[in-house]
């Protein structure tokens, strides 16, 4: 079966602990499993995606702008990919799409499906922060469109330890996916 990796969020902003939303030390606890997971896609030669959010600064049309502080502004420190994931980019950039994304969701207004239907992928695993947030609303929107849903447990992390561990639960009994 065809299958991609997505990984969400981990940047600078969303992991370091001087990060503009960080979530702290539970996203930088994952980076050991995030990033071997990645790797272990690479090798095996499945579709490999990055989402990344990318925001414009002050935008007053973007309803996140109300809700949470500046992050991951284009062009600054804070979109870069955080610690190793950065360097396995790096080495293996014509392996890996980069892609940007501006809502919660990596489906939304972005390319995704069209470039997962293309590779006849059907199941897709995902890792990245924040469980409840970014990682939640992209299941949700894999489910509406018939995807197969692999959530990794040690690759994903929150801010918020009730909001992981709800999403977890959500992600199996509501959305169907294996949680592994
Ligand atoms: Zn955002």
């Amino acid at each position: 079966m065809n299958r991609a990796l997505i990984v969400i969020d981990y940047t600078v902003d969303f992991v370091a602990k001087e990060g503009a939303l960080t979530c702290g030390k539970p996203g930088r606890d994952i980076e050991d499993s995030l990033v071997s997971l990645t790797e272990k896609f690479i090798k095996n030669k499945d579709y490999v995606v990055l989402g990344v959010d990318v925001h414009e600064e002050s935008d007053p049309y973007h309803p996140e702008t109300d809700l949470f502080p500046p992050h991951n502004i284009r062009g600054t420190e804070g979109r870069h990919l955080y610690g190793e994931l950065m360097s396995l980019f790096d080495e293996n950039r014509s392996a890996i799409y980069f892609m940007d994304k501006t809502r919660y969701s990596a489906f939304h207004a972005t390319a995704l499906d069209m470039k997962l239907r293309e590779r006849g992928i059907s199941e897709i695993h995902l890792i990245g922060v924040c469980t409840d947030i970014c990682v939640l609303h992209t299941a949700v929107d894999a489910y509406n469109l018939g995807y197969q849903i692999v959530v990794h447990k040690d690759a994903v992390a929150s801010f918020n330890q009730p909001g992981h561990e709800w999403a977890l639960k959500h992600f199996e009994q509501v959305l169907g996916a294996k949680v592994v």
